[in-house]
């Protein structure tokens, strides 16, 4: 009986909870639906994907790879942001370049976007700011797995 009595309590407290934030969202709805602006938002509907939402200035999206001015990676293939990588996802082949200040570049550069788990890592490893995940691109969904595969000609774009 005591045990019944008890979760019927607590059933109660959460209905109140749920009942609160309703009553509470509606207020503010309402309020900013009329043009008053209030410092806090009511429920909020965004109709995707016609509308988007502003992404935080450090969400982090699809990655690019930077670019030097004469058009060239920025990578020098260290392999960092592989080693690093908690999902294995990234896959370097590196070749000798000519210009002796550089010495390597990724003749293959692959990220595995199945596999990513977006941690952000890779940038943060990178000590040649070779690599930002800073496109705002969050729409990533493919219609096959390969197509999540993404080479140098995508991610240098
Ligand atoms: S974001 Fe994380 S999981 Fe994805 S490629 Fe970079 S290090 Fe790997
Ligand atoms: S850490 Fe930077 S420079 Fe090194 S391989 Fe990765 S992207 Fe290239």
């Amino acid at each position: 009986m005591l045990k019944a009595l008890g979760y019927f309590i607590e059933l109660l407290k959460g209905t109140g909870i749920t009942a609160r934030h309703f009553v509470v969202n509606m207020w503010f709805h309402t309020v900013n639906l009329v043009g008053i602006k209030t410092k806090r938002k009511g429920a909020v509907t965004i109709q995707y994907p016609e509308q988007k939402k502003e992404l935080a200035a450090r969400h982090r999206s699809l990655h690019r790879l930077m670019k030097r001015e004469d058009g060239k990676p920025r990578c020098v293939a260290c392999m960092l942001c592989a080693t690093v990588c908690p999902a294995e996802c990234i896959y370097i082949e590196a070749a000798e370049d000519p210009d002796l200040e550089i010495q390597k570049y990724p003749s293959i550069f692959v990220i595995d976007l199945k596999r990513c788990c977006f941690c952000g890592f890779c940038v943060e490893a990178c000590p040649e700011d070779a690599i930002r995940m800073d496109t705002a691109k969050i729409d990533l969904a493919q219609t096959t797995p390969e197509d999540l595969v993404f080479g140098l000609d995508k991610l240098l774009k």
